[in-house]
């Protein structure tokens, strides 16, 4: 099982994560907004996007979401021993032996196989309570969700196993919902609103009203007909953008998350010398460096320097020379006035500057959901209410 995450008053490290749950009652605010009068859900799996789940969920609520959702049982688990009683959806079939576990935690599970409904079932027979359970339909993204053409089949399973099933919701997932020029968005919608109505006319659903939902943070922001009765947002919750192309539509979401250090060395290096593993960096002139004491183990890329990597330190960028180490990472200061202990920021603001994680992703080839959630648990998070 993964580490959970560890939250300090005062970090015992020069390295720590801030969370600003002021920004995130914000962001829910603004989320909830654009999404009504469908509810907003809130997406805490991988521990809120490294940001902790308990602390996300709990402000998410308080701030106006209907619902959490999560990828693994342990997760919803986590929730409910902290005490949280709002619904929360399993975004993904579990394993079968994990129903009785997820039943137990009054976990609402995503379902799209006929193993999976026969296991649910059973899990709700042992348990002795209903099983209610949203069924995901596969329109496009080909991870998981039965096939539209199996999709009838399905149902009349779902009728034939009867009690104790009850189907209370219908699901899909986007592909491209962050490339709002593409057709996709409006094709998978399409598919999606023509199986709920095959689920809402088959005798299972008889006069109930089934929860519909489809979007993700790039809905929620760019595709409104994609809406229906919930949207399930994770990445802009935390104030960052699903993706560049509507990184102009996110408004005034405010990041959650900062990274910081403090300088830990400070020494003068020779024209000519090189410096860490490999020597790969070497010195045009005679310069100084600064050491920060942060790695790739927590969750800074080894490869960070290679694609012109920075930090800020004074307020201005420092660029990171060297590959990074596990524990540690240099950087170029010149002959500016720094020093052991002086504040370091690797993701968010100093002065006027900023290094957003949506940057070190382009830098990476990668996205900032990836950079989010590889800062690691050996990094202690500090909340900032
Ligand atoms: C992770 C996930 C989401 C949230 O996506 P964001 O882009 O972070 O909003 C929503 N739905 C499903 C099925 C997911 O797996």
């Amino acid at each position: 099982m993964t580490a959970h995450l560890v939250f300090v008053d005062r970090p015992t490290r020069w390295a720590w994560a801030e969370i600003d749950l002021t920004a995130l009652s914000h962001n829910v605010r603004v989320l909830r907004d654009r999404t009504a009068p469908a509810d907003l859900w809130a997406v805490v799996k991988a521990d809120g996007y490294g940001h902790g789940a308990v602390a996300v969920a709990r402000t998410a609520l308080d701030h106006g979401a209907a619902g959490l959702c999560v990828a693994l049982v342990t997760e919803g688990v986590q929730l409910r021993e902290a005490g949280i009683t709002a619904p929360i959806l399993l975004l993904s079939e579990p394993p079968p032996e994990q129903f009785e576990t997820a039943l137990r935690a009054r976990l609402l599970p995503s379902v799209y196989s006929p193993d999976g409904l026969r296991a649910l079932a059973a899990a709700a027979r042992r348990v002795g309570t209903d099983a209610e359970f949203h069924l995901k339909i596969d329109t496009g993204m080909q991870r998981v969700g039965v096939r539209v053409d199996d999709l009838d089949a399905l149902l009349d399973l779902v009728a034939e196993i009867g009690e104790p099933l009850r189907l209370t919701g219908v699901s899909s997932h986007l592909a491209t919902a962050d490339e709002p020029e593409l057709a996709t968005t409006a094709e998978q919608n399409a598919i999606f609103t023509a199986a709920v109505r095959r689920c809402e006319s088959h005798r299972i659903a008889a006069g109930r009203r089934l929860l519909v939902h489809l979007g993700n943070s790039a809905a929620a922001l760019a595709h409104p007909a994609t809406h229906h009765h919930m949207v399930r947002s994770g990445i802009s919750l935390y104030g960052v953008a699903p993706g560049p192309a509507i990184a102009d539509r996110t408004g005034d979401l405010r990041p959650v998350l900062s990274l910081h250090a403090r300088v830990s060395y400070v020494k003068p290096v020779r024209a000519g010398s090189s410096i860490s593993y490999g020597h790969t960096h070497r010195f045009a002139h005679d310069t100084r460096v600064a050491t920060i004491p942060i790695g790739y183990a927590d969750g800074v890329r080894r490869q960070l320097s290679a694609v012109g990597g920075s930090v800020l330190i004074g307020g201005r960028r420092r660029r990171i020379v060297g590959v990074v180490t596990m524990d540690q990472l240099m950087v170029d200061i010149g002959d500016d006035d720094i020093a052991v202990g002086d504040p370091v920021v690797l993701i968010g603001r100093q002065h006027a500057e900023e290094i957003t994680a949506a940057e070190i992703a382009e830098r990476l080839a990668t996205i900032p959901y990836e950079v989010l959630c590889s800062i690691s648990s050996r990094i202690e998070r500090v909340i900032r209410a």
